[in-house]
């Protein structure tokens, strides 16, 4: 019973240690938008794997960021782009001057200690890269390190979560069916106007008419999304636009910096944007 103690006791001490650097210390801002929080809350109670969708810049990470904060756990978030291998998700090998030494990787390590790892853009990745989430995402709850030789039982408070932008979906790039069919699934999208309102003058601190500005100027642009713009105007985007006034910047000036140039070299439509820039500033 005695080494049962001890071992119970650093193991304590090691998880601490290892996922300090993932707990996030202040509570994010997040403006529920539906049943969002509840909804997670339930599929964190069952474990369950959650896929984010949803176009880009409207609020996936900073909600899992609020999840995780609320739920108490570390957040450990993955990038993921297509040159990612498995290794980088799992862990490998590394040379040091002890000799050879293994790495977890950031899923390995949110398995072993008990995290949520969010997968930021999972369909970036390769589909072989993406296939070593599989056994975590079922009954089993195991990551094999097959380099290792080692079965990671997952920790009991182990959570997958990925985000997928249903917008860039091409046959090149597409989750399986076999992936997809592992996750329960919550959309986002933009937020209704006030609300958005809401959360880009709370972000950035300008007065709310100037958000409420800025919001239909985003809602214009969402109008062009298939002619001319691949994706409209995002709420990060309109937050960047916002805090450059904030920061002195004259709304026309900050609205072409944040918010025209970044999202297309098309003449006609920065003239189109900036048309509807010059209908509110
Ligand atoms: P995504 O991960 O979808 O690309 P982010 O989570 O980075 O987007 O969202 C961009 C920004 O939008 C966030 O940093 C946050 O400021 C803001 N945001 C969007 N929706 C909300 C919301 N419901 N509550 C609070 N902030 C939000």
């Amino acid at each position: 019973a005695a080494a049962v103690r001890v071992v119970a006791a650093s193991a304590t001490s090691a998880e601490h240690g290892v996922l300090d650097p993932f707990r996030i210390r202040h509570q994010p801002y997040w403006r529920p938008v539906a049943d969002e929080v509840s909804l997670y809350e339930a599929a964190y109670a069952a474990r369950m794997p959650v896929m984010l969708k949803g176009p880009t810049g409207c609020g996936k990470t900073r909600f899992v960021e609020y999840m995780a904060h609320r739920l108490g756990k570390p957040l450990v978030t993955v990038a993921c782009h297509e040159d990612m291998t498995a290794s980088d998700l799992v862990g490998r090998f590394l040379l040091d001057a002890q000799g050879t030494r293994w790495q977890d990787g950031p899923l390995a390590l949110a398995a072993r200690h008990g995290a949520i790892c969010y997968l930021d853009e999972v369909v970036e990745a390769r589909q072989d890269t993406t296939v070593v989430i599989h056994p975590l995402t079922d009954a089993r709850r195991q990551l094999p390190l097959d380099k290792k030789g080692e079965l990671i039982h997952a920790h009991p408070d182990f959570q997958l979560v990925i985000s997928y932008n249903p917008g860039y979906q091409s046959l090149m790039k597409d989750l399986k069916q076999s992936t997809k069919q592992r996750f329960v699934a919550l959309d986002f999208d933009y937020p209704e106007p006030e609300v958005e309102a809401e959360i880009v003058a709370h972000e950035s601190g300008v007065a709310r008419e100037i958000a409420e500005k800025l919001v239909h100027i985003g809602q214009r642009s969402r109008n062009l999304k298939g002619h001319g713009l691949d994706e409209g105007l995002s709420t990060r985007m309109l937050i960047y636009a916002a805090g450059l006034i904030a920061h002195g910047v004259s709304p026309v000036a900050a609205c072409h910096m944040a918010l025209v140039r970044p999202i297309t070299d098309d003449p006609d439509m920065r003239d189109a944007l900036e048309a509807a820039v010059a209908t509110y500033f």
